[in-house]
């Protein structure tokens, strides 16, 4: 599983002294960097005012001295009991501090929560003000360090984390439920489980958020209005689900029928026209191409979860017409996989098989503009079957062998051609890169590139940036493999 920059900078949030070095952020790609300064997630602080030696074999940290002098700009420098003066880059000495107020500020508006942040406990505990989800009023926390020592000090001193109408949000590490004990945990959500794919670095995603979140009080299903009708013999691996915001189409053979999620048995019991949290998980489900609970995304099969997968497999029976379990077995830790197919529609995305990351890509041009992407799946792996008509998504089906599975895609499928079927500056971006076995001399700003790497996080929905600017060589990057096998004479 790949660290996006996000997730680290996240992840040093919960430490007592949430700043991150030079070294930490040098992988990071610009735009996100600067992006997040801009958001003010990130503010620079003063730098180090210590440094490890890494002039001689010793393993020692020393104190930085700097030399001014007229005319020169500050030098540092430490000092190495074995090399005397060792000057060190005044650039690796830099450091960014994370911005708490900043983070409880963005998470607040990205759930459209009503009233003011207010620090409860010291850099610790801000309250968020209240959040409607899935049919209720939480009031929202953010809380930083609850698997720190003094986390039950923290939580002593505001009685409210106690309440079962709590939301708290920490940013990477959820601490265990003995925490809240003798009474009832709140509902606690990690931020970096809920963020948004996508190249925006800080985005909640919103039915992440609702899947998430324990099931309301139900009433009772209605029930679907109708039911699909499969063709006879129809098992559920034939089955492909096409999920909208607001609807899903459900095929089986040459059997195509479109459902409101009113239609469909997803309605909220208290609110008409609203859909259920249910059916946010089916959202995200689609969104993650069937599997869920991997990684980074709904980190735990916690009981929540459970509960709404088990409502997810009773109404799909119901509407689909079949019976059986639209679920694989799955063991415990293991995510949860369909049997049936199932994407979102809108913008073609790529099936890549769970837990693919960049560098398991493949992109190479075989006729000129036409690209072959492969995803290499490990040894007793999965095969992508491509549908064999318009819209049909494929599947994946288990495979014995290690095979890569190619896909053929025109730049128009990538969505990198403009009106009259015109190939965007990204689209030429993306030729050229493959032309160049991954590396593009561009400047850092360059605006096809960032565009392109859009297109591709839209189209790969993986963790992290695709292509990286190299500052040395001055020129971009691909984070998967690229090759042209067209002779640049027909290019
Ligand atoms: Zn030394």
């Amino acid at each position: 599983m790949t660290t996006s920059p996000t997730t680290a900078m996240l992840a040093r949030a919960e430490w007592p002294d949430p700043t991150l070095d030079a070294r930490a952020v040098a992988w990071w790609p610009a735009g996100t960097f600067d992006e997040l300064v801009a958001r003010g997630l990130l503010a620079e602080v003063g730098p180090a005012g210590a440094a490890a030696c890494d002039a001689c074999a010793g393993d020692h940290v020393e104190p930085v001295r700097w030399v001014r002098e007229p005319q020169l700009p500050p030098r540092a420098c430490i000092s190495c009991p074995e090399f005397g003066v060792v000057w060190l880059d005044p650039a690796d000495l830099r450091r960014w501090v994370v911005r708490l107020r900043t983070l409880a500020r963005l998470v607040t508006g990205a759930l459209r929560a009503s009233g003011e942040v207010v620090e409860r406990v010291p850099g610790r505990v801000w309250k968020l003000g209240t959040v409607r989800a899935s049919g209720r009023s939480w009031t929202g926390f953010l809380a930083v360090g609850l698997t720190r020592p003094d986390a039950a000090a923290v939580i002593e001193s505001v009685p409210e984390l106690r309440s079962p109408n709590a939301l708290v949000f920490v940013p990477s590490a959820v601490p265990a439920s003995s925490l809240w004990a003798p009474d009832p945990k709140p509902t606690v959500l990690a931020l970096c489980d809920l963020l948004a794919p996508g190249t925006d670095p800080f985005a909640l995603d919103r039915d992440t958020f609702t899947a998430a979140l324990p099931p309301g009080e139900r009433s009772k299903s209605k029930g679907p209005a109708r039911t699909f009708v499969a063709p006879p013999g129809t098992t559920w691996d034939r089955v492909e689900l096409l999920v909208g915001e607001h609807d899903v189409r459900v095929r089986a053979g040459a059997t195509v029928e479109r459902f409101g999620f009113a239609e469909a048995g997803f309605e909220d019991g208290r609110k008409r026209d609203v859909p259920d949290d249910v059916w946010a998980v089916l959202r995200v489900l689609a969104r993650l191409g069937g599997a869920l609970g991997t990684g980074d995304q709904i980190t735990t099969k916690g009981n929540d979860l459970k509960q709404k997968v088990s409502t997810l497999r009773e109404r799909l029976r119901a509407l689909v017409g079949l019976d059986g379990d639209p679920f694989h077995r799955t063991p415990r830790g293991r995510p949860y996989r369909a049997r049936f197919a199932i994407r979102s529609a809108g913008a073609a995305t790529f099936p890549a098989p769970p837990g693919a990351t960049w560098d398991d890509v493949t992109v190479t041009e075989v006729e000129p503009g036409i690209l072959a992407i492969a995803v290499a799946v490990e040894a007793r792996g999965a095969e992508y079957v491509r549908g064999e008509e318009d819209g049909d998504p494929g599947r994946w089906e288990g495979t014995t062998g290690a095979r890569d599975h190619q896909i053929h895609y025109t730049l128009a499928d990538l969505g990198l051609t403009g009106p009259g079927d015109t190939v965007e500056p990204a689209g030429e971006a993306l030729l050229e890169l493959v032309r160049g076995r991954g590396r593009l001399p561009r400047p850092a700003g360059d605006e096809s590139l960032s565009a392109l790497g859009d297109a591709l996080a839209r189209f790969f929905r993986f963790d992290g940036p695709p292509l990286t600017f190299d500052r040395k060589r001055h020129q971009w990057t691909a984070r998967f493999e690229a090759a042209s096998l067209v002779p640049p004479f027909d290019r």
